[in-house]
């Protein structure tokens, strides 16, 4: 969703060592196999995904195309699941189970990239407004590479047994896909996997590298708003108001305490309030006044003890500055532009760090540390209550000619090298899910 910029900034200029010695040795001939499909296939194919976008829970065609392409690899396919999602499954014989995902979904933005296959679609959107729809945030590759991982792993299927299960996904940037796809039955009417992996490209990262978080991957998410209610009258006459531009004035000053006062100074926290409206005009006391936060944290703890404290703090600075106990703030958390922390699973994540620096060179596997708190429904996989060992990602798409200038994630002018970012993608996923196949002869979890 909002914040690829997060993996970026400073990290081109970071160096790329990884000190991890790799486990696994290079296999050529995978590295030889995705050049030449992405020569033959894959290229055509993102040109077609990058010049047909759709916005999120409208991936109807994409969707389409993607069950059409599994299925012709030999994947069993099930589509329309929690919306536009697909599911392709492909059981190779007795062993663990591993699921990969990709986002399908695309922004409402009109692209000005410079790209020489640009996206010139629009699409009405959910309000019934026709938008120009552009691949901002690169999903396009992440699709492309699923099915270029999907071609590799039925190629390449004496090599690993066990049960493949990969998913196009819908609706990302509204974080809403990854909890559609599960409460219509990801993990019961499917074969549930023992590992979950994905990866997501980074406009800021040199084309063609790898960053594997040993952790925290990407921050929770949650949409608050706060509608603060006093009682209005004539701006001459405050004493017979209760005045909730005020209230709403020390509700914003109070709520950065919850930042510096009560999270530990070394982790990452975030409350914003991005949008405060109210009143009409300059001698008018109102009656309302209405907030809206983004609010940020790494670990399911700091969020919870955000969420409470705005709550909290909302209600007692407006008791104290005397709102009348009927009219307390009402605050209210999105339910749907709401995601955790995506956690990765640190001893999967330092182990593909090591398979995929002996697949694609240690040079290529980034050392480096999150910048900023962006955040990725991938989470929604990696919540502790599914028992699933997740790692996502990052893979470079920064292109050469651009490096002095890289572009934002959402932003009419994103662009990355398609070349050479599906092809590390696909080459880290299946060096990746090939050793996790290897981690033998359990039976997938249930
Ligand atoms: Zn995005
Ligand atoms: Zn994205």
């Amino acid at each position: 969703m909002r914040i690829h910029t997060a993996l970026l900034a400073g990290v081109a200029a970071a160096g790329l060592i990884f000190a991890a010695t790799p486990s696994a040795a290079t296999d050529p001939a995978l590295s030889a196999a995705v050049r030449a499909d992405y020569d033959a296939n894959l290229g055509a194919l993102f040109d077609h995904f990058h010049r047909n976008p759709e916005l999120s829970g409208q991936e109807v065609k994409t969707a389409a195309r993607m069950a059409k392409e599994l299925r012709d690899l030999g994947y069993r396919v099930t589509e329309n699941v929690g919306g536009t999602g697909v599911v392709a499954v492909f059981e190779n014989g007795p062993g663990t189970t591993v699921m990969v995902r990709a986002d399908m979904d695309g922004l409402p933005l009109e692209e000005r990239s410079g790209a020489p296959n640009p996206s010139r679609a629009r699409q009405v959107d959910r309000d019934g407004v026709e938008q120009f729809v552009m691949h901002a945030c690169g999903h396009d590759t992440h699709i492309t590479g699923l099915i270029g991982t999907a071609r590799q792993m039925m190629a390449r299927k004496a090599n690993w047994s066990g049960t493949l299960v990969l998913i196009a996904q819908p609706a990302e940037e509204r974080v809403e896909g990854a909890r559609a796809m599960i409460a219509d039955g990801l993990f019961t009417r499917f074969p549930k996997p023992e590992y979950v992996i994905g990866y997501h490209v980074a406009s800021s990262l040199p084309a063609g590298t790898i960053w594997v978080p040993p952790s925290v991957a990407y921050s929770s998410a949650d949409s608050v708003d706060i509608k603060v209610r006093g009682v209005g009258g004539h701006g001459a006459s405050p004493h017979t108001t209760v005045d909730p531009v005020t209230v709403a004035s020390y509700i914003i000053t109070n709520l950065q305490t919850l930042r510096s006062r009560e999270v530990d100074p070394l982790q990452g926290a975030v409350v914003t309030v991005g949008s405060i409206h109210g009143g009409t005009k300059h001698n008018i006391i109102p009656e309302e006044v209405n907030l809206q936060l983004t609010v940020r944290s790494d670990s399911y703890e700091v969020r919870d003890t955000l969420l409470d404290g705005i709550d909290r703090i909302a209600r007692n600075t407006a008791l104290a500055l005397n709102v009348p106990e009927d009219k307390l703030p009402v605050v209210v958390r999105s339910p749907t532009e709401s995601t955790p922390p995506a956690v990765n699973h640190t001893e999967t994540a330092l182990r593909l760090q090591s398979v995929i620096a002996g697949q694609l060179g240690q040079e290529r596997v980034l050392d480096i540390s999150r910048q900023g708190m962006g955040a990725e429904d991938f989470a929604f996989y990696a919540a502790p209550e599914h028992g699933i060992k997740a790692v996502i990602f990052a893979v470079g798409g920064l292109p050469e000619d651009l490096k002095d200038t890289p572009p934002p994630h959402h932003s009419p002018l994103f662009r990355i090298d398609p070349r050479a970012s599906v092809i590390a993608g696909v080459e880290a996923t299946v060096a990746a899910a090939e050793d996790l196949f290897k981690t033998g002869a359990q039976a997938p979890a249930q």
